[in-house]
């Protein structure tokens, strides 16, 4: 395959090969382990096969080479001039078997973030990194209103609430 690939593709696709611990991988390992997010590495039972799994957030993170998994509009997923067909049908698999495995996840109940490789480029990894932790928060936060709004039912949540008015009443008073 020595000459299909421009030499950019070549290394995205020489790492997509050595498959894990690749350095978009790392990057997103470091700076999660970082900031306190703890997870587990490639989960075999699970579909698909994610990078990183993180209970706590029921999530689970794919780092994706964008060649391999045919990362729409991205410069880094073009066709090689040869063997075209070849490529195109299995990149539109890997497509294809990348959905099917996100919507089994979300089925049973996980959440899927993907990060593509492109998006880790120095220029725009702050922002990605970032914007994972703001997403990961959001999904804790968004879980746990779940289980407030579970206990409603509970003579523990009406108190709650009823001393909230009272607090809120007590507030309008002194104004
Ligand atoms: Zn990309």
């Amino acid at each position: 395959m020595a000459d299909i690939f421009s030499k950019e593709q070549r290394h995205h696709v020489m790492a997509a090969i050595r498959g894990r611990n690749t350095k978009p991988e790392m990057l997103v390992r470091k700076f999660l382990f970082s900031r306190g997010f703890r997870y587990r590495l490639c989960h075999p039972r699970l579909p698909g096969h994610p990078d990183l799994v993180l209970r706590k957030y029921r999530t689970v993170i794919f780092v994706n080479g964008c060649f391999w998994h045919g990362h729409e509009n991205c410069r880094y997923y073009r066709l090689p001039q040869t063997n075209t067909e070849f490529w195109q049908a299995k990149i539109e698999r890997n497509q294809k078997r990348d959905k099917e495995k996100q919507c089994q996840l979300a089925v049973m109940g996980w959440h899927c973030i993907t990060v593509w490789e492109c998006q880790l480029n120095p220029k725009f990894r702050e922002r990605t990194l970032e914007s994972l932790a703001y997403t990961l928060n959001s999904i804790f936060l968004a879980d746990c209103k779940v289980r407030t709004y579970e206990m409603t039912d509970s003579q523990d949540a009406m108190l709650a609430a009823d001393s909230d008015v009272s607090y809120r009443k007590k507030g309008k008073i002194v104004e």
